[in-house]
């Protein structure tokens, strides 16, 4: 958590090395920014899927929390003790330097780097009451996967228009281009930290595209056995087995 406090220099050290090391296993690495001071989750944020909950598109970011003590690691078994847990695959930004008022100009300089997560979601509690309640919802155990690794945004060509994609037991249930966001990710740093202060480590769940459970006919959810792979094309994969 401390290197992100300090990524100018961690940036500089990563691009001095020249020799590879040893291969990796990604199914090793716990989450990249285990124990951040905030978990951001926004809601609604791509017009298709705003479509298809019958929800109108808001005027500013919808933003709840997923509580820390829901984060899993990125290959971690996502426990199913609910009839009602849906799947959201999502763009996960991690936040280096931090701070308030961030101008959207420099928002992506306050970037350690992304990665995908799931903001696993029990509609039922989250229905619970009305308005609804996200944060409890979204935050039972394990129901925060996100990594396996952070890329630096500055080795993304492309980064307000990546393909981020969901498959549940190897059928395509979501795939969408991060450039459908209402919000983009340089909008909510600004946003956010014109509210409340960005610590280094934190993260933001910028939110789903089109496709989740509970918006299908009839509405599908998950259960022991079914297995989550989220991907950001060219970037990084998650995996998750329902136990
Ligand atoms: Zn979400």
């Amino acid at each position: 958590m401390q290197a992100f406090a300090r990524w100018a220099e961690l940036r500089e050290f990563a691009n001095s090395i020249t020799e590879a090391g040893e291969p990796l296993d990604p199914t090793s690495l716990d989450a990249p920014s285990p124990r951040p001071k905030q978990l951001f989750g926004i809601g609604l944020n791509y017009r298709a899927h705003a479509m298809e909950t019958g929800a109108t598109i808001p005027p500013s970011p919808l933003t709840f929390t997923k509580f820390v003590s829901a984060i899993n690691s990125p290959f971690g078994d996502i426990q199913i003790s609910q009839t009602t847990v849906d799947w959201e695959a999502e763009l996960v930004v991690v936040i280096a330097t931090g701070g308030r008022d961030i101008d959207i100009a420099s928002a992506w300089e306050h970037v350690a780097g992304v990665c995908v997560g799931q903001d696993i979601s029990d509609r039922a509690l989250q229905n619970a009451t009305q308005p609804p309640q996200f944060n409890l919802g979204k935050s039972r155990q394990g129901y925060a996967p996100f990594g396996p690794w952070i890329t630096d945004s500055a080795n993304l060509s492309n980064r307000d228009a990546l393909r981020l994609t969901c498959l549940l037991n190897g059928q395509e249930v979501q795939n969408s281009l991060t450039d459908d966001l209402i919000f983009p990710v340089d909008y909510l740093i600004s946003y956010l930290s014109s509210i409340v202060e960005l610590f280094p480590g934190d993260v933001i769940y910028t939110g789903t595209p089109s496709g989740v459970g509970v918006a299908r006919k009839p509405p599908q959810f998950l259960g022991t056995g079914d297995i989550l792979i989220s991907t950001i094309e060219g970037v990084c994969s998650i995996t998750n087995l329902c136990v």
